[in-house]
């Protein structure tokens, strides 16, 4: 369709493409280590087509094409039940409930606030960068640690629960963008603290929580 209306095209591509990544931080350079058959692989290698696809369009077609690599991003509107780690955390803090640690909490993630991503991917937009960019926070944190946080900005006393069976091999030990294409090509970084992000955020799931 791009190609045919000569329109501009941006991919939504992930930190998953780097997998579980031998190199820390990540940057663009890096080709990742991936488990072409693991349980994450059918997204993964989704992703990681999506990218070669989009590039092959560029160079044979000529297609204006731009590509966000996009970090762990939270906000408000996220789903409740998506599973993923802040909905999940927030709802338990909310609910008075122990919070769920998969594995022994050491793996870490980068938590960007949407509106920084929604800024960075904008300015990417409208550059003339063809190759890949991440987009996201590096600040890095422990998913125990970031238990404690939630614990402590939602004033949730129930602590956290270890549930070791609900890891599997092919969760990402680390994650953590190098931004330094970001700054220099975009002039971009993240402006909203972790503290920040997640004040913003608990109105929206207290409101959600409220509905049910
Ligand atoms: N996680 C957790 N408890 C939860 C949900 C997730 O400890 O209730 C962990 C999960 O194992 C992973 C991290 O939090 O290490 C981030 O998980 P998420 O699904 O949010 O994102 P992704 O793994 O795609 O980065």
């Amino acid at each position: 369709m791009a190609r045919a209306n000569q329109a501009r095209f941006l991919l939504a591509s992930t930190s998953e493409i780097y997998g579980d990544p031998l190199e820390h931080p990540q940057r663009e350079s890096y080709w990742g280590h991936v488990d072409p058959n693991g349980k994450r692989s059918v997204y993964d290698e989704a992703k990681r087509f999506a990218e070669a696809l989009t590039m092959a369009y560029h160079r044979f077609h000529g297609i204006d094409t731009r590509i966000v690599r996009i970090f762990n991003t939270y906000g408000p509107r996220m789903h409740l039940e998506d599973g993923r780690v802040v909905p999940n955390f927030l709802k338990q803090a909310l609910n008075r409930e122990p919070l769920t640690i998969y594995g022994d909490g050491s793996q870490t993630r980068s938590f960007c606030y949407v509106d920084d991503l929604i800024e960075g991917i904008y300015r990417l937009l409208l550059s003339d960068e063809h190759d890949p960019v991440n987009i996201g926070n590096p600040t890095e944190t422990t998913i125990l640690e970031f238990a404690h946080a939630i614990n402590q900005l939602t004033g949730n006393p129930a602590g956290i629960i270890y549930q070791p069976e609900q890891r599997t091999e092919s969760d990402p030990q680390r994650r953590q963008p190098d931004i330094t294409r970001a700054r220099q090509i975009l002039s971009w970084e993240p402006r909203i603290s972790m503290e920040e992000g997640i004040l913003r955020t608990i109105p929206y799931f207290e409101q959600v929580l409220a509905a049910l």
